[in-house]
């Protein structure tokens, strides 16, 4: 099976979960995760439908952007300072922002570039010491500092599971959802009406994800690795 197979696969199967789940398949964005793979991989998947990609890091989210500058592009990777430019140069939305002193570049560079910086906050649910973000009690605070930052405008937030375990991956996905709705109930109606995404669920565990109300999955090797086995949850 090739590429493009592989993502009307992926596609198929997720609009089968959020039938089963009682959702809208309209309402789930795939974002196919090209950071193992090269231009020729993203055309494939282009042509098996995918219109969203994803990169992890700044170079081959701008080299990949230009090429494919009809898709949109998501940046999914660490941030570092001074990539910051590069990164909301090419990016539509930014999933990993969970540093004020990022927030406030971010900012600065997308006031010059004149535009409007969509992010979601990372969020380390299961409080594993080996992963990034924010610890949840500490959400509200980076939520106030972004909304005094007129070039950034938080979508929601983010997620990776802890792997291979179901349980925890469950319960990482049903605090983040759980989180959300109630930081968005004490929002002013204006951020809340905006905060509505739900970015968790990777080739192993998006089915898991999908339950739990996630808005956007990123699924790298089901789509792009035709050696990933794939064992449903
Ligand atoms: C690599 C990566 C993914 C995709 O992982 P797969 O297991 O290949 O689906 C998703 N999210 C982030 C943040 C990643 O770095």
């Amino acid at each position: 099976m090739g590429i493009e197979q592989r993502f009307e696969r992926v596609a198929d199967e997720v609009a089968e979960v959020c039938r089963a789940a009682g959702r809208n398949p309209g309402e789930v964005r795939i974002v196919a995760v090209s950071k193992t793979v090269g231009p020729e991989a993203v055309r494939q998947a282009v042509t098996g439908g995918a219109h969203d990609f994803g990169e992890n890091r700044p170079d081959s989210l701008m080299e990949k952007a230009a090429l494919y500058p009809d898709e949109t592009w998501h940046f999914i990777g660490n941030i570092q300072s001074r990539r910051i430019p590069a990164i909301v140069g090419s990016a539509t939305l930014i999933h990993s922002l969970y540093e004020e002193r990022h927030a406030r570049k971010i900012d600065e560079a997308a006031a010059a570039a004149g535009k409007v910086q969509d992010v979601l906050l990372e969020v380390n649910v299961s409080g594993e010491a080996s992963k990034s973000g924010l610890a949840p009690d500490d959400v509200a605070k980076l939520l106030d500092v972004c909304g005094q930052l007129s070039h950034v405008r938080v979508r929601g937030l983010m997620t990776m599971a802890p792997r291979g375990e179901r349980c925890a991956a469950h319960d990482a996905f049903e605090g983040l959802a759980r989180l959300q709705a109630v930081l968005r109930s004490g929002m002013r109606a204006d951020r809340a009406a905006v905060f509505d995404g739900l970015s968790m669920g990777m080739s192993e565990d998006w089915r898991e994800a999908v339950r739990a109300g996630a808005t956007i999955v990123r699924i790298g090797r089901a789509i792009f690795d035709d050696a990933f086995e794939d064992v449903p949850f």
